[in-house]
């Protein structure tokens, strides 16, 4: 007899958003380039720009939650996107913070404009709705998670949505798993949580106990990464329960059948 799926008893199922339902990064990359090309920098090509920036993103990124900036964030993404983009042109010896929020406004539209669900999840999502309680978990600012989320049309499937901007913490602190918790009224190996990022989704998910689920994409690559791959999973720390490179083969797993 084989033995029963792995998954076949969770009780709800929590996505992480960008890169593991939609196509954020690549998103971000391609709205960038097109809004500086929309704004030209006089004296700048567009390369020297996106090179510049992704060395401030990756500092700024860092020191993001411990700096003031950060309480703003959480409300308003488009103030740290203009300042990120206001201190990528000041390391660039161009002092025009009116230039920057042009810049910056440009990208949000820019970027918005390319979100959209990977094939798989629009499966994987329409497979398990309606069968088990769904949930979203996404960092970041909550006018950007929401923007989001009414681009991609995908509210409906969620009886849950958790947003970093809204809760005020976010992944990977504990606190936000357990909120999860509360909202779906189950916990440790009922919960299946779906996500891209280890050290933010696997991590934290696996910490209390949850079932995790790792997607690999090739397209997930921050534009400041310095190896243009997607993370690596360190030497330590927990393995996920399942490593996928497409979200379908979670089905499997729990034995909801993919509409034809
Ligand atoms: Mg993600």
């Amino acid at each position: 007899m084989s033995p029963l799926p792995k998954f076949v008893e969770v009780k709800a199922v929590y996505f992480d958003l960008d890169d593991t339902l939609c196509t954020y990064w690549d998103a971000a990359k391609a709205g960038l380039r097109a809004a500086i090309e929309a704004v030209p920098v006089s004296g700048l090509t567009t390369e020297t720009f996106l090179a510049e920036w992704a060395v401030q993103f990756r500092r700024f990124a860092h020191e993001l939650k411990t700096s003031h900036w950060y309480e703003i964030y959480l409300t308003q993404g488009g103030v740290t996107r203009v300042q990120l983009i206001n201190e990528t042109l000041q390391s660039l010896g161009i002092n025009d913070p009116e230039l920057a929020w042009r810049i910056g406004d440009e990208y949000g539209r820019q970027r918005d404009e390319r979100l959209v669900l990977f094939e798989d999840a629009k499966v994987v999502l329409r497979a398990l709705h309606g069968h088990l309680p769904l949930g979203l978990i996404t960092n970041g600012p909550a006018d950007v998670q929401r923007q989001e989320i009414e681009t991609l049309q995908i509210e409906g499937f969620f009886d849950h949505v958790l947003i970093e901007g809204e809760l005020g913490v976010g992944k990977p602190h504990p606190l936000v798993m357990r909120r999860a918790e509360e909202s779906a009224g189950c916990s440790g190996r009922d919960i299946l949580f779906v996500g891209n990022s280890y050290h933010h989704d696997i991590v934290p998910a696996a910490e209390v106990g949850w079932r995790t689920a790792w997607i690999r994409r090739p397209s997930d690559v921050a534009p400041s990464s310095q190896t243009g791959k997607p993370e690596a999973k360190p030497d330590h720390g927990p393995d996920p329960d399942m490593t996928v490179a497409d979200l379908r083969e979670i089905l499997s797993e729990l034995t909801i059948t993919v509409p034809s």
